[in-house]
């Protein structure tokens, strides 16, 4: 079978605080030619062929802060892809559904998470294997559509709390926020055996060692692990 190599890239959520390990905001680079995520303008420098936007927060889209779409595109020669068009950045492309990229199969799963931008989660298929990457996330609700069996899942480290941190829309009423890491774990221990977190909130830097020892307690059905800056998981 065939083997996956994934490298988180950086694991800081929207927060100030940094750590060593933990200083870069979100990206994950499949075998070095597909990249989840553009928290940083250096997660371009492996040249990676297709980028793939959860959503256009700037945590992981780094040019949403810049409001246009200017020098730094000009020298990437990747395609880019988003849940949702912008009119400022004109070349970026929606992936509408599952499509094929050599020998990926790439799929976006609506995810509930703001209620200013779309969101999707990405399953990635190659050989046999199986990623799901969902950036920041309440909930799947088309969970459906997920495998039975996913390989690994790289999520979301925004709250260690239960419940997270969920608001309502005032007018639609729709939830937008994050869940918690136990949230979390009970949601995708039933899909995948192996369950990664990143994107960490200002919880995990008060005591980055105690916020780790935390995260791997979670461990029993599925194995729970925390993700740091430069971290290969090969699958
Ligand atoms: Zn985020
Ligand atoms: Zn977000």
């Amino acid at each position: 079978m065939m083997t996956v190599e994934i490298r988180i890239l950086g694991t800081r959520g929207n927060v100030e605080s940094t750590a060593p390990k933990h200083r870069l905001h979100s990206g994950m680079l499949v075998d070095e030619r597909l990249l989840f995520d553009l928290g940083e303008e250096r997660f371009l420098d492996p040249g990676p062929e297709h980028v793939f936007i959860t959503h256009l927060h700037s945590d992981h889209a780094f040019f949403m802060e810049r409001g246009s779409w200017d020098e730094w595109l000009k020298d990437s020669s990747a395609v880019f892809y988003a849940p949702e068009k912008d009119d400022r950045f004109p070349l970026m492309k929606v992936l509408a559904g599952s499509q094929s990229f050599g020998p990926y199969k790439v799929s976006p799963i609506l995810a509930v998470h703001s209620n200013k931008v779309l969101s999707y989660s990405y399953l990635i298929e190659k050989g046999g294997r199986s990623v799901l990457y969902t950036g920041d996330l309440i909930e799947i609700r088309d969970t459906d559509n997920l495998p039975s069996h996913l390989d690994i899942v790289v999520t979301d480290g925004s709250f260690i709390r239960r419940g997270g941190m969920v608001r309502r829309d005032p007018v639609s009423g729709e939830p937008y926020g994050h869940a918690g890491i136990p949230d979390l774990v009970d949601v995708f221990k039933k899909h995948s055996g192996c369950i990664l977190f990143t994107h960490y909130g200002e919880w995990f830097y008060r005591d980055v060692a105690k916020a780790n020892e935390r995260i791997r307690s979670y461990s029993g059905e599925a194995l729970v692990r925390p993700a740091y800056d430069g971290m290969v998981a090969v699958i």
